[in-house]
C-alpha cells in the first residue's frame, strides 16, 4: 500500500534520508523509532509529500505522488496525518475541523460530512465537545478531534508523527487506546512513537532508524527484547 524505493532527502550537506526502501502492506501497523534528528518527521513528511525528495519513488497504492494542484490535494487525502503539535484550526469548532476537508476536498454534502464527523467523534471519545473550540480542550482531547479530522478524509493509511509526545502523561493512554482501535479494525498505519507499549500492543513490525537509515527491521517482541545492531541497543538502553 506504501511503498518507497531508494528513496534520498539532503538537507543541503545533511544527507536525512539514505537508501530509504520500506514497503507497508494493507492494514500492516508500523512503528517508526530512533533518535532525535534521525530523519523520522522527515520521513512521514516525505510520504505525505509535505517534503520532497531528491531522488527515489515513493508509491500509495501504486500511484507515485503528484508534484502539485489539484491532483496532489486529491491523493493527500489518502494519507492522513496526525503531528507531535496539534494543529487544529483555532478559530472553528470540534465540529467544523472535522468537516471542512470533506466539503472542500472531497466535495461532500454539507450534512453528510456533519453525521459523519460526529460519529467519528463519537469514535474517539469527544462527541461531547463537538461546537467547543480547539483551545477549550485538553492536549489528550486536542489529538483525538485531529485523528478525526483526518479519518473524515477516508484515507488509504494514517501517519501519526509523535502524536503523544506533547501531552501531559495522564492523557497520553486516552490518545494512545484510540489507536489502538483504529490498527484493531484494520487500519493501515505508520507511527512514529517512543511509546513501548503501543509497540507492543499494535505493531506488526517496528523499524529503527539512525542517521537517516532504516538500521533494524523487526517484530516489536524481537526488537525490544533481542535489538541486533548496537545503535539500538544503545537508544534503548536510554529510553527503556
Ligand atoms: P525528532 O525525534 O527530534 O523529532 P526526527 O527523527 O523526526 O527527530 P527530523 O525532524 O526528520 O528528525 O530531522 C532530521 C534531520 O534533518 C535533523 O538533523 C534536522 O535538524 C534536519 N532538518 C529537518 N528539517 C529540516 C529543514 N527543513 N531544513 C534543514 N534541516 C532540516
Ligand atoms: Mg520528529
Amino acid at each position: 500500500l506504501v511503498e518507497l524505493r531508494d528513496v534520498q532527502k539532503h538537507f543541503g550537506e545533511l544527507h536525512v534520508l539514505r537508501d530509504i526502501d520500506l514497503t507497508v502492506t494493507h492494514g500492516e501497523v508500523l512503528v517508526v523509532i530512533g533518535p532525535s534528528g534521525s530523519g523520522k518527521s522527515t520521513l512521514c513528511r516525505a510520504i505525505n509529500r509535505l517534503e520532497t525528495i531528491d531522488s527515489g519513488t515513493i508509491e500509495i497504492d501504486g500511484k507515485p505522488m503528484p508534484a502539485e494542484g489539484k491532483e496532489l490535494a486529491q491523493l493527500r487525502s489518502d494519507v492522513g496525518m496526525v503531528f507531535q503539535s496539534f494543529n487544529l484550526f483555532a478559530h472553528k469548532t470540534v465540529l467544523e475541523n472535522v468537516t471542512l476537508g470533506p466539503i472542500k476536498v472531497r466535495g461532500t454534502k454539507k450534512s453528510e460530512a456533519k453525521a459523519e464527523a460526529m460519529k467519528l467523534l463519537e469514535r474517539v471519545g469527544v462527541d461531547n465537545q463537538a461546537n467547543k473550540l480547539p483551545a477549550q480542550l485538553s492536549g489528550g482531547q486536542q489529538q483525538r478531534v485531529a485523528i478525526a479530522r483526518a479519518l473524515a478524509m477516508h484515507p488509504k493509511v494514517m501517519l501519526f508523527d509523535e502524536p503523544t509526545s506533547a501531552l501531559d502523561p495522564e492523557m497520553i493512554n486516552e490518545v494512545l487506546d484510540a489507536m489502538v482501535e483504529l490498527a484493531k479494525e484494520g487500519m493501515t498505519m505508520i507511527v512514529v512513537t517512543h511509546e513501548m507499549g503501543f509497540a507492543r500492543k499494535a505493531a506488526d513490525r517496528v523499524v529503527f532508524m539512525a542517521d537517516g537509515q532504516i538500521v533494524e527491521e523487526a517484530t516489536p517482541e524481537e526488537f525490544f527484547t533481542n535489538p541486533q545492531s548496537d545503535r539500538a541497543k544503545d537508544f534503548l538502553s536510554k529510553i527503556l
